[in-house]
Formats: structure tokens, sequence, C-alpha cells
């Protein structure tokens, strides 16, 4: 027993401290605010019941975008496949689970922008979105992005140029449902892949700019962005590439989806 704890934290640390930094949401209480990190660790009363009418869950596979096509070749797949599996899967497991959901594609290479994902999931009416990602930079793990601020959507040629957003019930359903989200991957994928933590979009390259990601903005409804491996690192190249890792992914997501609903 001992043995194993001390495993399990020397695994939680490997995962934790190479991407430790000022505003980096690696662990429980680890640079957390106080109340978010409560929030984190204990994610607060459903928004969303189990009993009553079957909830919309908003499935959104990333790319490919106007920022990302998305099609890089990495690691002998690419980011847009492996997103669009792993939401095909999901998609799947939610149903089996008695939700309905809400694909902002209907196939791997259709072209939607970052924009319109976020007003197709408040339209259709959808309790909550998740945005399935890879990462390509150094580093390895998934990882759980949320809107700490508000940002500004700044696209000249676009009527919404200026648009300010989330409000900030956005942001705090979005922290909770974050933190379930973790405990939910955690669990189901130790052993498989380190667990990057819970993360502000601020701390993301167009969160950096624009205060948010433009998915977040937009969004009227709970939204977190799921950075689901980092495909430049052999190891968790090999786990999503397989149809096993991409199961488990997809199993581990759901999990943290029914946490949030019934903590
Ligand atoms: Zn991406």
């Amino acid at each position: 027993m001992k043995r194993l704890s001390f495993i399990l934290s020397a695994a939680l640390l490997l995962g934790f401290l190479p991407r430790a930094g000022a505003d980096d949401w690696t662990g429980l209480g680890n640079g957390l605010p106080a109340a978010a990190a409560e929030f984190v660790a204990n994610p607060p009363a459903p928004l969303f019941r189990a009993e009553g009418p079957r909830q919309l869950i908003c499935v959104d596979a990333g790319h490919p975008n106007s920022f990302n096509s998305g099609l890089q070749p990495v690691s002998g797949t690419n980011e847009t496949h492996i997103n669009w599996q792993v939401a095909l899967k999901l998609e799947r497991i939610l149903k089996e689970r008695g939700f309905d959901v809400l694909m902002t594609k209907t196939a791997e290479l259709q072209y939607v922008e970052n924009k319109e994902r976020a007003l197709m999931a408040n339209r259709g009416g959808a309790a909550l979105c998740v945005h399935l990602h890879c990462e390509s930079t150094p580093g390895t793990g998934f990882a759980i992005y949320y809107p700490d601020r508000q940002g500004v959507y700044e696209y000249k040629n676009d009527p919404d140029n200026g648009f300010k957003g989330p409000s900030g019930q956005v942001m705090t359903d979005s922290l909770a449902l974050a933190g379930a989200m973790r405990k939910g991957m955690a669990q189901g994928l130790a052993g498989s892949l380190s667990d990057g933590g819970v993360r502000g979009d601020s701390r993301t390259q167009v969160g950096a700019n624009q205060g948010a990601l433009t998915f977040s903005i937009f969004s009227k409804i709970p939204t977190i962005t799921i950075e689901m491996a980092v495909l430049t690192n052999p190891r968790d190249a090999r786990f999503i590439k397989s149809e096993e890792g991409q199961e488990k992914t997809a199993q581990a997501i759901a999990a943290g989806i029914l946490l949030y609903r019934t903590p």
C-alpha cells in the first residue's frame, strides 16, 4: 500500500511539475485561488439533473477552422482525425447513457468556424459543450481549459467584432465542469496518460491575445476545451491513435460529464 501511494505521488508529481507556471492549474490547490480549488476538489451541485427530460450534450470535434486545419501530419496521424474518432465514440457512449448529443460536424473534414461551434451549441439548447483537441507542443498527457476571464472577439470584418464574453455565470459553471472532467479523466486514464490538470483559457496562445478562446467568448453554456493528449509525444500518440486508447479517452470524458451531473 505504501509502495502504491509512493508510485501514485511520483506519477502525480511527474505529471504536474513540467507544466507548472504562475497561472497554471496543475493540481488541487496548487496555485489555485481558494474558491477555485474548492470547485475543482468538490464540483458543486449539478446544473442539470438525472431525472426529467433527456439532456443535450454538445460534442465539438476541433478543426478544421480558419485558425488551423488540424491536418498537418503528426506521429503518423493528424489532429482532425483523432478529434473526430474520439468524438464519434463519445457520441455513442453518451447516447447509451441516456443523453442526446449535438455534434458540431457531420463529417471528419467538415470546416466549421470556431465562433459557429459555440453558436450552434447555444442555438441547439445544449446543457454544456466539450471541445475536443490534441496538443502538439512539448509535454505529455491531457489538460482541460475553461474560460478564466472575459475575452473580446476581434475580427475586423466580422459583424461580431468587439463582442465580449462569456458571462461570469458561464465562467463559474465552466470551472465546475472542468473540475468534474478532470476527476473523471484522471480516474479513467490513470496509468495511460498523465493528468495536466485544469488551466485557464488565458494560458493558451489565442486566449492570451483575446482573453479567452473564441468558442468560450460566444458560449452561453458551460464550455471546456479538452487537450486529450500530446500528439508530438510518442507515448501519448501511440495511446490516442489506438482504438483502445480512443475508447478509453471517450469513456473517461463521458465519466467527467456524469460527475458534473451527479458529483
Ligand atoms: Zn486543436
